[in-house]
């Protein structure tokens, strides 16, 4: 059935366990937090075109414990099997921290870019172990569960001025700079400041985010990992950030949130075929993420999943970035009766979807899945969860 993932709890259990065999078995941290994965229910490669994305935190999260030192040294551990070796990362920060550049293992990179990013001087040398249940380069941001997990890490070792949306933007410069990602907002953002029980509304132009109750026993968030991972990822995604810039330019707008499907249909004679149907995603996408909000509001699930699937259609067809493996999933979820929507989630050419259904309907939708999916899922029963938070060691 689902993919059992380890609790909150659990997971600190295991970083304590690694932090006295790496540190010495008299050594114990004395901070402890973690940080969630999430998911995007809605609003996809909309964040970078200034407008709207319909994210939430998930109960996936990555766990940070340790302490500071009285010196300068860093040692950092983690017990991801899925990165590159070394799995121990030890540096002297020779100055406060706030000049380390990129290396090697690339993993380190995340905590060295947010320690660079961190708003708060100096910091002291300190001894961390990292244990993760988001898997690593699926679509579900354990680079953001990462960062935001570390930069509240550091927080509890030299506090900064505690503002939630200036410790979301330095994560995501840390992925800018330390992780060579030129992400967008939304991932950091909803790790920082998701909420039990709520999808987060974030309007990427005025980084306002609302909170959405989505809170019904009735219903389940299922995220179904196709386990496969394209290589086009990395090169299609900054094409598609210029064809965006492209469309708005050639429309008179900063950006497409300023577009509407009057002003694209205007000059679509000025426009290739290629560049019309990326704005014309973008324009739709931004309009469907303000609609689906709106539907939850009301609980109108139905409404919320026929726009799930528009959108999947829309990603598929219009910005190309959906793959075979993807479009099967969402086939297979929308065959299922009590299903509301699907959709492939996250940047695309493998990854996740996301499906929308009712909570009894859970079993027989995984079920069905798996029979008609070529491949080898995972799957992952979810609810809306909170953000980042200190932890008790107690
Ligand atoms: P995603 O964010 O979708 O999971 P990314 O490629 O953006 O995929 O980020 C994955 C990278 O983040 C990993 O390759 C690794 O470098 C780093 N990372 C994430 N979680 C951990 C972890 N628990 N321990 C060490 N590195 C991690
Ligand atoms: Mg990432």
């Amino acid at each position: 059935m689902a993919s059992k993932f380890p609790t909150v709890s659990e997971l600190v259990s295991e970083a304590r366990r690694l932090y006295s065999q790496e540190f010495g078995q008299e050594e114990h941290p004395t901070v402890a937090v973690c940080a969630p994965g999430r998911v995007n229910l809605i609003g996809e490669h909309t964040d970078y075109n200034q407008g709207f994305v319909l994210p939430m935190a998930l109960p996936l999260v990555t766990v940070v414990v340790g302490g500071p030192t009285s010196d300068l040294e860093v040692t950092v551990v983690t017990n991801s099997e899925d990165v590159d070796e070394p799995r121990r990362m030890c540096f002297n920060m020779h100055g406060d921290g706030s000049q380390l550049s990129p290396g090697k293992p690339a993993w380190a990179n995340y905590v060295k870019g947010v320690m660079h990013h961190y708003r708060a001087r100096p910091l002291p040398g300190f001894r961390a172990v990292i244990a993760s249940s988001v898997p690593l380069g699926g679509g579900l941001s354990s680079s953001a569960s990462l960062e935001v997990a570390f930069y509240t890490f550091l927080q509890q070792l030299n506090p900064d001025d505690g503002d939630k949306v200036s410790k979301a933007l330095a994560c995501q410069q840390a992925e800018h700079t330390h992780g060579g990602v030129p992400c967008g907002i939304m991932d950091q953002f909803v790790s920082v400041l998701g909420r039990e029980g709520h999808a987060l509304l974030i309007d990427c132009r005025s980084l306002k985010a609302t909170l959405q109750p989505l809170e019904d026993p009735q219903l389940v968030i299922l995220i179904t990992n196709s386990n496969v991972k394209h290589s086009l990822t990395g090169s299609e995604y900054p094409t598609r950030r210029k064809q965006c810039e492209e469309a708005a330019s050639v429309l008179g707008k900063d950006s497409l949130r300023d577009a509407t499907m009057k002003d694209l249909e205007d000059k679509k004679d000025k426009l290739d075929d290629v560049t019309y149907r990326r704005a014309r995603h973008v324009i739709e996408e931004i309009e469907r993420t303000t609609q689906a909000a709106d539907a939850l509001k009301s609980r109108a699930y139905k409404e919320f999943g026929k726009l799930m699937v528009e959108s999947h259609n829309s990603l598929r067809d219009l910005y190309e970035v959906s793959c075979k493996e993807l479009d099967e999933l969402v086939a297979a979820a929308m065959e299922v009766e009590g299903v509301f929507g699907s959709r492939m989630t996250g940047g695309g050419f493998g990854g996740c979807t996301v499906t929308l259904l009712q909570a009894p309907a859970v079993d027989k939708a995984i079920l069905h899945i798996k029979e008609r999916y070529s491949g080898t899922p995972t799957f992952y029963v979810t609810s809306p969860s909170e953000g980042a938070r200190v932890l008790s060691l107690a």
